[in-house]
């Protein structure tokens, strides 16, 4: 498959040539090769907005604040860390005192990393970073309704002290994202939808490829009776309707305690009709993601569930709806991803009910837990089948924790971006096994020919090994261990 006249494959043996280099560095020396990335995006940062804004269509006070600043925080996070994180660590073992374990970590070679539209830079930009660090070269295919960004995006990490090839960047539509996958890179980041992230999983299954998928959501706030309905309504009117409800993490459903659902979708309705649609919400990126709120719309329509909103607005447009009432659960835009600027609103009886509501979804991306009692929202919150779970805020961990994990559970995919996980992901675990002492002694008397003695010492050891010992160390297993290090100390037979 041609990319910008070249074949996809011409790009995987390209970056694995560039990633000999480049991963034979130390991770010290990669951190200080891109030391000057976070200036560099600060310089940049109003370039970066205006692309983003223009491609994408959010306001750029959303890309500053959900895309730029939070890749501006990742950077400092990865760069400050990597080297503790991804540098060697020693592991002692209790039953080979007389070895000394080191756990490594090892960038994977090429990755291949595919990006949605709907953070076309924070996206890109969170699976990129901490894959170079790691040490791997990575080809970028960023989704087609968003080029420009990425290549903003690859010029300014790349300006920052990249060597040739160690960034590149792969133009075009899915056939290209395939090609890509098909080249047979060492992994693949994907995120995007559901039925894409599958075929791309069925492929990478080929060879096998390691695979991260972050995937959709239908995220859920639950709100409970003692929760502040002004500040409850101003989360999820936002939560709903930020990036135009394009997020993977916005707000698609919220369970609020019986005692409260009048009262709230009163607010709630206000809040939302009173969004200031010219300036603060982004429209349908195309006409696809349009027709996905009206055919769901369409269906609350007719089954009485529009509590309000839904009406067309100018250009791909729609004034932000909120849908609620019997059989609300069973309709699509309470079970599927509308992606859209739309939420809909059930009740709960128990704490018991909201979370079997809540986890009768195979998705589980982010959550929100809102009550004035932070002890019990926690409590509730760690039943929640989700990556993560915010208590009295919506989407946070998204944009304003480079520190926290991201990712998601069952249909929402596996592996973690953000955070030191971001990092150990990029990278694979290899285990160095070196001797303690002198380079070489006896030979092991579980070697052929087997010591006299060796099954007793190793019947005693057994009996030991499974009592429960915190400090464990061989010596300290009594005749056993004594026995078998003797064996080992002894000398070899001339
Ligand atoms: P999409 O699945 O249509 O496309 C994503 C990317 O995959 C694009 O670059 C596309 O060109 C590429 N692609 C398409 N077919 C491919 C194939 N067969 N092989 C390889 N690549 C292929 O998704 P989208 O519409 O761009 O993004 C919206 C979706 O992304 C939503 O479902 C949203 O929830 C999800 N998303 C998830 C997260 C997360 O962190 N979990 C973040 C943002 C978006």
């Amino acid at each position: 498959m041609p990319v910008g006249g070249m074949e996809a494959a011409a790009f995987v043996d390209r970056a694995r040539v560039a990633q000999v280099g480049w991963g034979a560095r130390t991770v010290e020396e990669r951190v200080l090769a891109l030391a000057g990335l976070p200036d560099r995006l600060c310089e940049q940062l109003d370039r970066i907005v205006r692309v983003i804004a223009e491609e994408n269509g959010k306001p750029a006070a959303e890309a500053l604040a959900h895309e730029v600043v939070p890749a501006i925080a990742l950077a400092r996070h990865h760069l400050d860390c990597a080297a503790t994180v991804l540098g060697p660590s020693r592991i002692s073992s209790a039953t080979a005192p007389y070895r000394r374990g080191m756990r490594t970590h090892r960038p994977y070679g090429v990755v291949v990393a595919i990006a949605p539209w709907n953070l076309p830079f924070l996206i890109p930009f969170s699976q990129v970073l901490p894959a170079l660090i790691a040490g791997n070269a990575v080809v970028l295919k960023p989704s087609e309704l968003t080029p420009g960004v990425a290549e903003v995006l690859v010029e300014v990490i790349t300006a920052a002290g990249l060597p040739e090839g160690v960034l590149q960047l792969a133009v075009g539509d899915g056939a290209v994202g395939a090609a890509l996958v098909e080249a047979g890179p060492d992994k693949v980041l994907f995120t995007g939808s559901v039925a894409t992230g599958r075929k791309v999983m069925a492929a990478a299954a080929r060879f096998p490829i390691p695979v991260g998928l972050e995937l959709g959501g239908v995220d859920v706030a639950v709100v409970l009776e003692d929760a502040d309905l002004e500040y409850v309504t101003s989360a999820v009117a936002w939560g709903a309707n930020f990036n135009g409800g394009q997020a993977c993490c916005s707000i698609e459903r919220v369970l609020v305690h019986e005692s409260l659902r009048a009262a709230f979708l009163v607010r709630l309705r206000d809040k939302v009709r009173r969004i200031d649609i010219e300036r603060d919400l982004a429209p349908a990126i195309d006409e696809r993601q349009q027709q996905v709120w009206r055919r769901h719309l369409d269906a609350a329509r007719d089954a009485g569930l529009v509590v309000s909103g839904g009406e067309p607005v100018r250009g791909r447009h729609l004034m932000p709806a909120v849908v609620s009432g019997d059989g609300v659960t069973a309709s699509e835009v309470w079970r599927e991803e509308t992606f859209g600027p739309v939420v809909a609103v059930a009740g709960f009886a128990s704490d018991d009910e909201a979370v079997a509501l809540h986890n009768a979804t195979d998705y589980g991306l982010t959550a929100s837990v809102f009550s004035a009692d932070v002890t019990r929202a926690r409590a509730l919150a760690g039943r929640l089948r989700a990556g993560s779970v915010s208590v009295n805020d919506v989407a946070a961990t998204m944009y304003s924790t480079p520190e926290l994990p991201w990712g998601g559970v069952g249909r929402s995919g596996f592996g973690r971006s953000h955070g030191v996980d971001a990092l150990l992901d990029a990278s694979w675990v290899q285990v160095l096994d070196l001797p303690r002492g002198p380079a070489f002694g006896p030979k092991r008397p579980w070697w052929f020919p087997y010591d006299t003695g060796l099954e007793d010492a190793m019947r005693a050891l057994a009996t030991s090994l499974a009592a429960p010992h915190t400090t464990a160390k061989l010596r300290g297993y009594g005749q056993a261990g004594r026995s078998l290090l003797g064996m080992l100390s002894r000398r070899p037979k001339l």
